[in-house]
């Protein structure tokens, strides 16, 4: 499968040193006395966990994030040590091969910590275990309300280990502050309540890369960093991240059609003078969207070029500028450095997130700074 993609010219490029400076400056944003996690889950949003896990934990994250108990399986058979979190659901067979590897894993219902201790007591291990609190997203977390009546006297519980406590912002890339302050003020007087009645964990977390950025408050004792690892900005306006990954591909035809021509499936498009043509080597299969058609530009050299015709599932067409030449086998860059991906996901309606995901296992990914 690599062999075939490197041929094709068609690869994500990673740049490691681009990691490791996101680690450094998340490191000095939140201070020394405030951990960085390195939230790898989705192979690392496309970039690759093993070596993306590597090259954070070198440049100073001491914990590692993941989805589910699979995704911390390939870090623990690749050798890493580090302690990682399972941020998601674990079923009866994750949390066996959680506590088995010895992952931390996060609670939030009655099912999970049923399945939590019967793990425990299989392997005659005490489970590493992250409360987490529903402070507003409505999503995976317990409600404030049942903390001191059944959460404390269960996480107190001799058979597991109480790491963490947790909570996550819905919106702390948007503009308006107002409901991840709000959020905050819950997660807080959680922090209260817990102090005053009971006990506190020793890992207090609740920030992802915008909260880490824009909201001190949130930063407890460690701060879960995904997207910004990866130099993608968490939210508009954000500087000094160096972008990781570039999407690139080549040129694999060039041709010159005259005014009035239909290009691609649904002709989509029509030349409205003589246009040059050029092919590009990459399709929706590898993760480029069909969205994008005659939407998105790409860079040849320092030159956008746009997105002419539908996009097909292995190639895709731009139009050339007549003053720029072209050749087969010119690099195109999709995305990178010169060309954010956030531009590129506006362009198709999505997040970041979902494009950087969405990068295909056809794309070979090539690595740098290794
Ligand atoms: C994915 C995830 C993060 C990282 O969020 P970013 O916005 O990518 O920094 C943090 N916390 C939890 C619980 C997550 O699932």
């Amino acid at each position: 499968m690599a062999i075939i993609a490197e041929l094709r010219g068609t690869e994500a490029v990673i740049d490691l040193d681009a990691i490791r400076h996101n680690v450094h400056f998340f490191g000095q944003h939140v201070g020394e006395e405030v951990a960085v996690m390195a939230v790898v889950k989705a192979n690392a949003y496309g970039h690759g966990a093993v070596p993306v896990a590597r090259a954070a934990l070198q440049a100073g994250a001491t914990w590692l994030g993941v989805a589910c108990a699979e995704e911390a399986g390939e870090l623990r058979e690749s050798g890493i040590h580090a302690p990682i979190l399972i941020l998601g659901a674990s079923n009866g067979e994750q949390a066996r091969l959680a506590v088995e590897l010895n992952i931390d894993l996060t609670v939030f219902d009655e099912y999970g910590w049923e399945a939590i201790l019967k793990a425990g007591s299989l392997y005659n291990k005490r489970p590493r275990v992250h409360l987490k609190v529903d402070t507003g997203m409505g999503r995976l977390g317990v409600f404030p309300d049942t903390l001191l009546s059944t959460w404390v006297p269960r996480l107190l519980d001799p058979r597991v280990i109480w790491q963490g406590l947790m909570s996550h912002l819905a919106e702390s890339d948007a503009r308006e502050p107002d409901f991840t302050r709000e959020q905050l003020s819950v997660f807080l007087d959680v922090i209260e309540t817990l102090r005053t009645h009971a006990s506190l964990p020793p890992i207090i977390h609740l920030a992802n890369s915008a909260a880490a950025l824009r909201f001190p408050g949130t930063h407890g004792n460690l701060v879960r960093i995904g997207i910004g690892l990866y130099g993608v900005a968490p939210f508009e306006g954000a500087k000094g991240l160096k972008p990781a990954m570039r999407l690139g591909s080549r040129v694999t035809f060039v041709k010159r059609l005259a005014s009035g021509r239909p290009l691609g499936y649904g002709r989509t498009y029509h030349t409205s003078a003589a246009t040059t043509i050029a092919g590009v080597g990459i399709g929706y299969a590898d993760g480029y969207r069909r969205a994008l058609s005659n939407r998105a530009h790409v860079m040849v050299g320092n030159r956008p070029c746009p997105v002419v015709g539908r996009i097909s599932m292995d190639q895709m067409t731009i139009a050339v500028p007549d003053d720029l030449s072209v050749r087969v086998g010119d690099e195109v860059t999709l995305f990178g450095p010169e060309l954010s991906v956030n531009q590129v996901a506006d362009w198709a309606d999505t997040i970041g997130y979902e494009i950087l995901t969405g990068i295909s296992p056809r794309v070979n990914r090539r690595y740098l700074g290794v």
